[in-house]
Parts: C-alpha cells; structure tokens; sequence
C-alpha cells in the first residue's frame, strides 16, 4: 500500500490526510509545532496516526510521497533529504485536484487574492453555479473533494502552494500582480518568486483563460519572456482600452469578451479604490468565461459585501470616516488604500518591518497625509523616512494611543486609515486581531 506523508497539520494539511485515508493510502501526519484539539480529534477518529512538536524521520523518509504544507520552506534539512531520496512532494492542492472533476478557477497575486477570489466566488454562487471555494481561504481543498460534489472550485492559491504543484491545471486562472514579497522564501531572487507566481498557467492549454492585469511590470516583463505561452491571453488594463479582456474608460468598467459587451459603473461597485477595479473586471471576466449572463454578473457585483479588514469602513464619528485596512501588510497595498482616498487622511502605519522601501508611497503620502502615526517596533525608520514629509508626525507603541490620537487629530471630513505597510507581529498576534482591536477601539470613542 502506497504511504503518503504530511507534513504540517493545519487545515490544509489534515485536509489532506482525510482525503489520502478515504482514497485507501497509508498515512501519516507530521508536525513539529502543536496540534489544535480540534484537528487531533478529528483525526483519532478517523485512525489516523499522527505525530506533533517533532518530525520523526524514520517515519517520514519510507514515504512514497509527501505533502507539504505551504509554511515549510524547502530549505529546511528535512526537505532536502526528501528531496535527495527522490522522494516527490507535493501540495495539497496538487493532491486534491487529483480527485475533483470540477472545473478550477485558480486566483494568485501579490496582492488582491483573497478579495478577487470572494468576489469570484460570490458572483458564481449567486448565480446559481454549484461552487466550492478553497486554497487559502475557508475549508482545505482536500476535505472538500472526498465527496467531489462541486462543479467548480474558485481557489485562492499562494506562490508557496503553487510551488509544489506540477500536473495542476487551472481551467481558468487570474494573475493579479506581481512585487516583490516573501524574498526570504525564494533565495532574495525576485526572478524566482516570478516563476512561482506563472506555474498558475502551467499546464494550461490555448483555449483557457488568462486573465491578468497588464500594467504589473513584472508580471508584464515576464510574458514578454514567455511570448510562446499557450493560453487565451484576457489582459486588463486601467489606462487604455483592450481588444479582448477589460478596462476602465471614463469611469465604467467595460468587459469584452467574445465580442459581447458588459459594463458597470465604477460609482456601483460596494468595494472602493482602483485595486478593486482590477479586482472587479477580473472576477468579471471570469464570470463571463463560464457563461454567465450580463445581469447575473451585475447581481452579483452589487450584492457583494466589502472584506473584512480590507479597506474596510468601520464607523463615522464626528464627521471623522474610520477605515481598517489592517491586512495591507506590504507597501505596494498601502499605495492602493492612499489611492482610495480624496480626503486628508490620518494614517495608522507601521509594525515589523519586512525590509520596506517606502519610495513608492513617499509622493502619495506627501500629497494625502495630513499627519502621520507610527505604531510598532520599527518606527525609527518610518519617523527617519517620512519626518520631513508630513505636516505632523507621532510615534505610539499602542493602538489604543494611535486611536485616541487620530479622534484627537481628526477634523471633519478627514479619514483615518489603519494601512500599516507591516506585519503585526510586535503587538498583535496576527493582522486579524490588529483589525479587531483597531474597530474595538474606534467602536469605544463613539460611546
Ligand atoms: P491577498 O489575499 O493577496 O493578501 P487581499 O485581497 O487580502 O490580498 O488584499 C490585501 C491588501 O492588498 C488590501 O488591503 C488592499 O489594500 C490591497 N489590494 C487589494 N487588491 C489589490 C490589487 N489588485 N493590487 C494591489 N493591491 C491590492
């Protein structure tokens, strides 16, 4: 009986697990931190053997394969000995759409993947498609496809769940933008985060849709490279009109798509600022690639609920707008967010430093930002960079003082944005809390 080994026992992982077991495989489950009780019960009950705070590896080594979870860099020893065994690994993903007839629709990015792909989803669903949705977001993958009962699956794929994918295909796949991120995973070499980010069209064929926005650089300068790529190319644009794809002219999203036609004010759309113009014609042209009608689309764009934690509104106190936009944990996200706004803003920035270069939103934050506060560990180098170019400037190590000092600072018509550009690692456990305590403590002025 063939052994299947994974490693990492989150929700992608036990995933994985379910599905090895239903399929008839041997497996086991490795991880070296702890184990949730939720996850350990649910795998005692299916007898499934498992092992946490050690990867054993004399239990690991005698795999016919192993599936990864995305957290585990293949620099790790444990890694490359799998690797030197000749031993495949995999990722969940990669498993799981061995088992599933449905449709893919495959979402990646730097930024944008999760909103894009709930868009996606939310506009599909509402239209009556039978639906699933996974990847980085909600239920694994895996779990959902022991029973196989979707007809579509839209999933939100990371570069390190694309990593370790080989025969997946994508029936339909966004890319949404390149920068850079994660360069620790990918040896500081932007090149290779690139081309973890293009095996979304791997195994693609001439007839699928790629959609992506055309106005990324990198990811542009790529498809320059890969003028041979096989795939029905659906660029979007927000400066110029398309043949084939979409754009926005004088404010209207315009889809073209096989010569028929679909266009929705930009004014409509519940989700705010031109990232989610892009985000919005991508879902759209998804949409449209499986045959939905106009009005379906329109429906679906209308009824969608604003992400939480993503240029999220969260109160009006004072005439002052409160924003969380806590999940802008990179540069290029904060660019977007400044972009949203044409009224003087108070911006919340800062946490752990990922080795920012904060030059990108120097012009925006000069022109927008009426003052600036600085919350975390690595304020010195936000108060080096940005001490000239703001009206005010401040440094807290609290979000209750940064909150109390934007409603202080606030005067109506401003609005005061929680886009740190960092994680939130030195005073929150993840972006999650940050977000929630942020709305807690924007909840608490108005009382
Ligand atoms: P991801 O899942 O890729 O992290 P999200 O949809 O969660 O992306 O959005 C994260 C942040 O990135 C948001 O706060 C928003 O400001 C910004 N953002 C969203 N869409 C885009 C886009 N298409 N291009 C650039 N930035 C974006």
């Amino acid at each position: 009986m063939k052994k299947i080994v994974i490693l990492g026992g989150g929700e992608s992982g036990v995933g994985a697990a379910l599905l090895a077991k239903a399929k008839g495989f041997k497996v086991f489950l490795s991880d070296k931190g702890l184990l949730s009780d939720k996850y350990k019960e649910i795998l005692a009950q299916n007898d499934i053997p498992f092992e946490e705070g050690e990867h054993t590896e004399n239990q690991i080594l005698d795999a016919d394969e192993v599936i990864k979870s995305p957290g585990i860099p293949d620099k790790v020893e444990l890694i490359k000995k799998l690797h030197s065994l000749r031993i495949p690994v995999i990722s969940e993903i990669e498993f799981a759409s061995r088992y599933t007839k449905a449709k893919i629709v495959a979402i990646t990015g730097s930024n944008g993947k999760t909103t894009t792909t709930l868009l996606t989803y939310h506009i599909l669903k509402n239209a009556g498609l039978n639906v699933g949705l996974a990847g980085n977001v909600g239920e694994s993958f895996a779990k959902q496809v022991i029973e196989d009962t979707f007809d579509y699956f839209v999933l939100e794929l990371s570069s390190f769940q694309l990593d370790n994918c080989f025969d997946f295909k994508a029936d339909v796949a966004i890319l949404l933008n390149i920068t850079p991120d994660h360069l620790d995973r990918y040896n500081y070499e932007f090149q290779n985060y690139i081309e973890s980010k293009f095996r979304i069209t791997q195994n693609m064929t001439k007839t699928d849709n790629f959609i992506y926005y055309q106005e990324s650089e990198a990811l542009a300068g790529e498809l320059v490279k890969r003028n041979d790529l096989s795939v029905n190319r659906l660029p979007i644009s927000l400066i110029g009109e398309v043949a084939q794809g979409g754009y926005l002219a004088n404010e209207i999203l315009k889809v073209n798509y096989n010569n028929e036609i679909f266009e929705f004010p930009q004014a409509e759309l519940p989700i705010k600022g031109s990232h989610n113009v892009i985000n919005s014609l991508a879902a759209i042209l998804v949409s449209k690639s499986l045959g939905l009608e106009n009005g379906q689309i329109t429906d679906g764009l209308k009824s969608f609920q604003s992400v939480e934690h993503r240029l999220e509104p969260c109160g009006e106190i004072k005439g002052v707008k409160y924003v969380n936009d806590s999940k802008a944990t990179n540069v290029d996200s904060v660019f977007y967010a400044l972009g949203s706004f044409t009224e003087p803003i108070i911006l919340i920035m800062g946490g752990v430093d990922k080795g920012n270069d904060y030059r990108q939103i120097e012009q925006l934050i000069e022109e927008k930002v009426k003052a600036l506060i600085c919350m975390g560990t690595d304020n010195a180098k936000l108060l080096e960079f940005f001490g000239k170019k703001v009206p005010m400037i401040f440094s807290v190590d609290s979000l209750q003082k940064a909150v109390n000092l934007s409603a202080d600072l606030g005067t109506e018509g401003d609005v005061v944005l929680l886009s740190p550009a960092c994680a939130s690692f030195d005073l929150f456990k993840n972006y999650e809390d940050r977000g929630r305590q942020f709305k807690a403590a924007v909840a608490a002025l108005g009382e």
